[in-house]
């Protein structure tokens, strides 16, 4: 795989994971067969997938629209091609990226005076 396959899987990774770990609450929820009030185990699990689901699709939605964007070119780009995330701040609360592919980071404003 390349580093650009790699920065695609990585941006959905997180949203299998909650898909993941809500099936895992799931499960585990349905074993403990404790009641919240009236709301029986099974439809907590229920719950706790249908959320899982939720959450996994919105981030899902939201890695597709960033792809999308940077496909278009809409997006800043790495030397490598990949994708920049948004900005962050490190410890000297200076504005930095990180590229999504390669993970080299470059200082936010440093070339143009911002
Ligand atoms: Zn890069």
């Amino acid at each position: 795989m390349n580093r650009i396959s790699k920065m695609v899987v990585r941006m959905y990774v997180p949203a299998a994971a909650i898909a993941v770990g809500g099936f895992a609450t799931a499960e585990a929820v349905t074993r403990t067969g404790r009641t919240l009030g009236e709301i029986t185990p099974q439809r907590l699990a229920s719950l706790a997938f249908l959320l899982a689901i939720l959450l996994g699709t919105a981030w899902a939605l939201h890695s597709t629209w960033r792809l999308y964007r940077w496909a278009r070119g809409r997006e800043l780009r790495c030397a490598c091609g990949g994708m920049m995330s948004r900005v962050r701040y490190d410890r000297q609360r200076q504005k930095y990226r990180k590229c999504l592919a390669c993970g080299g980071t470059s200082l936010e404003g440093a070339h143009c005076g911002g």
